[in-house]
């Protein structure tokens, strides 16, 4: 197969209560996994366009999980999860089984905390943030540990001022993952947030335990969430999964290297159509920026030796989340222009 080099190891068993008590063990899949607070715009197409294509490539199957735990923010939006859905179905990609919503997992996240070593926190964003510095290259902060050591008396008494956030009693301070294309880096971990002080399963936490209950060995989304991958992947390990394989996208940017806006593209097909720019001219774009051929359908790219990134030199490198240079592919950043998009779909096409 050209992309055997994708290819993973079985899985390992899964050891803990946890895991055996929910787990049903099928072949191991990839997934593409929104937010339905905005429209899918081109970047996360390309994304999604990616997950499907290397899952299909290497005998996954493919599942789609809406994660729509914050609820204000997903009620904020309307119904943008069945758009989005409408939207990867119009550009092909489809997947196996049901779509998982986490907002109706919330008994299994409140199990997976209940095996772990925890303990509340009280700490506000401001009091962390004045106790605390990023690290080099690193998008958020470790926790420092404040309220690890409270006794009975100490967390009483702050229980007073705010209900607690509940934080995993990491033992570790950093921890290996493994990308496709980055290779082995060591990353920071810390005592991260499982559930939010509003009760809410945190991203981090339901994220990892959706991917482990849905088989998911092989995790593809965008560069931005690298970083977040060592704590991930650490939790994964503590709750009786094999962590995944990542392999993290380019990202998408507008021609300045400004994030994508509204009216640079970071709108859902539909809009993108009532602003002249049709379907075909998107997916001839996202294949263009992923150095693939030109197609309507994906299922032509299933297996294109195009999607075997360069293999990662070796070693165990510092985590670093920034873009990557080298050869054109997946794995690297891509600049659209909206303008030349809507040029192009007014062009009679070759095919
Ligand atoms: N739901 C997250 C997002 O839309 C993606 C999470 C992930 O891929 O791990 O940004």
């Amino acid at each position: 197969m050209p992309v055997a080099s994708l290819q993973l190891l079985p899985t390992l068993p899964l050891v803990t209560d946890f895991t055996t008590a929910h787990c049903d063990p099928v072949r191991p899949a990839g997934r593409f996994a929104p937010s339905p607070t905005s429209a899918l715009h081109l970047g996360n197409l390309r994304t999604a366009l990616t997950a499907w294509l290397l899952a299909r490539s290497t005998g996954r199957r493919f599942v789609v999980r809406i994660e729509d735990l914050d609820q204000a923010r997903v009620a904020a939006a309307g119904d943008i999860a069945s758009a989005q859905l409408r939207d990867l179905e119009s550009l092909g990609l489809d997947w196996d089984g049901p779509v998982i919503r986490q907002s109706e997992r919330r008994d299994l996240y409140a199990d997976a905390v209940a095996g772990l070593d925890t303990y509340p926190c009280y700490c506000t964003r401001r009091e962390i943030a004045a106790a605390t510095t990023a690290p080099n290259n690193a998008d958020w902060r470790p926790y420092p540990g404040t309220c690890r050591t409270l006794d009975d008396y100490q967390r009483q008494a702050r229980a007073q001022t705010r209900p607690p956030a509940i934080r995993l009693a990491s033992r570790l301070d950093s921890f290996e993952v493994t990308d496709l294309v980055r290779g082995r880096a060591c990353g920071r971990v810390d005592d991260l947030v499982l559930v939010r002080n509003d009760g809410t399963a945190a991203y981090n936490l339901a994220v990892v335990v959706d991917d482990g209950l849905q088989g998911v060995d092989q995790v593809v989304r965008a560069r931005d969430l690298w970083s977040s991958a060592p704590r991930q992947a650490q939790l994964a390990e503590l709750l009786g999964f094999t962590p995944p394989l990542y392999a993290h996208t380019g990202l998408v940017t507008g021609p300045e290297g400004a994030r994508l806006s509204k009216s640079s593209g970071a709108a859902g097909l539909a809009d993108l159509a009532d602003s002249g720019i049709d379907r075909h001219t998107v997916m001839a774009w996202l294949c263009c920026s992923l150095g693939l051929p030109e197609v309507t359908d994906p299922h032509e790219l299933v297996g294109s030796t195009a999607l075997t990134p360069p293999t990662p030199s070796g070693g165990i490198h510092r985590l670093n989340p920034g873009p990557l240079d080298g050869a054109h592919g997946w794995w690297s950043d891509a600049v659209l222009d909206v303008a030349m998009l809507r040029e192009a779909t007014t062009m009679p096409r070759a095919r």
